[in-house]
């Protein structure tokens, strides 16, 4: 059964762009964490990647970086308890429940959902909108096949699509880029299979909410952004002085 939208969510009802709460669902390269990077910084909202988050605990080391990275580097997901948990704890730490935020590459799993359902439900808040990301095969490969980043500063390129200034060396800190280990295309395979598996019953329970917006992820960025901000529009999610500033942001 969907719940009332407690009292205290003024997303919808105020109409103001840096409250909005999202999450980004789509298969590995589908283009959720460049997307996410741009309309973090023009909504100002928070920019949340589990992926990001679990490859720093894996910087950190120790057993669980060791336990995690084995997850990682096979394409596998981490267990839903150790992910929501690392989540769940960095949001609360910065006070994150009181901004806007974008959720990306989390939940992978309809148990994630539901938790993360509930410490909304604890805060009296509740998600604005879910974006599913529907990219083909051929594209994701390509994607993620030219996907290199930056091991110090984890600025993301791509060989074509978003080429460093210097080929190989990152813009922002000069460092070599790599790629990911799971890049490599066998393990993209793998990941791809996970998410297919995974993916269609998450998608049935946020489209049973009312939270679910398809996109085509084969787009390129500044159309698919676009087009989430029409859908904000169209939903009533952000005022008309906001829609025009944000259709007119360029940085
Ligand atoms: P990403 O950067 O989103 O492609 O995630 C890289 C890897 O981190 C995934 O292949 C998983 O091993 C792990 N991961 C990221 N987010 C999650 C999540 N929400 N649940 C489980 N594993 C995750």
């Amino acid at each position: 059964m969907v719940s009332p939208k407690p009292e205290a969510d003024t997303a919808s009802a105020g109409a103001s762009a840096n409250r909005l709460r999202l999450v980004l669902l789509g298969p590995p390269g589908a283009g959720k964490g460049t997307l996410a990077e741009v309309l973090a910084r023009r909504l100002r909202v928070e920019h949340w990647a589990t992926g990001d988050l679990l490859r720093l605990a894996v910087r950190n080391g120790g057993v669980l970086g060791a336990e995690l990275k084995r997850y990682i580097d096979s394409g596998e997901l981490v267990p839903d308890e150790l992910v929501i948990r690392l989540l769940l704890d960095r949001m609360s730490d910065g006070g994150a429940w009181q901004t806007g935020f974008i959720l990306d590459g989390f939940p992978r799993t309809v148990e994630q959902a539901r938790q993360f359902d509930m410490a909304l439900q604890r805060q009296r808040l509740r998600l604005d909108l879910v974006f599913h990301f529907a990219t083909s095969t051929p594209v994701i490969i390509n994607r993620l096949s030219g996907r290199r980043v930056c091991p110090r500063c984890q600025k993301s390129y791509h060989v074509r699509n978003i080429p460093p200034k210097k080929p190989g060396v990152c813009d922002q800190c000069g460092e070599s880029l790599v790629q990911r280990e799971d890049d490599r295309e066998a393990t993209v395979r793998h990941r791809l299979e996970i998410y297919g598996a995974e993916s269609a019953l998450l998608l049935q329970y946020y489209q049973e909410r009312g939270l679910l917006a398809e996109v085509n992820g084969d787009w390129d960025i500044e159309l698919l952004y676009r087009t989430l901000i029409s859908i904000f529009d169209r939903r009533a999610l952000v005022t008309s002085a906001e829609r025009d500033s944000l259709l007119a942001a360029t940085s």
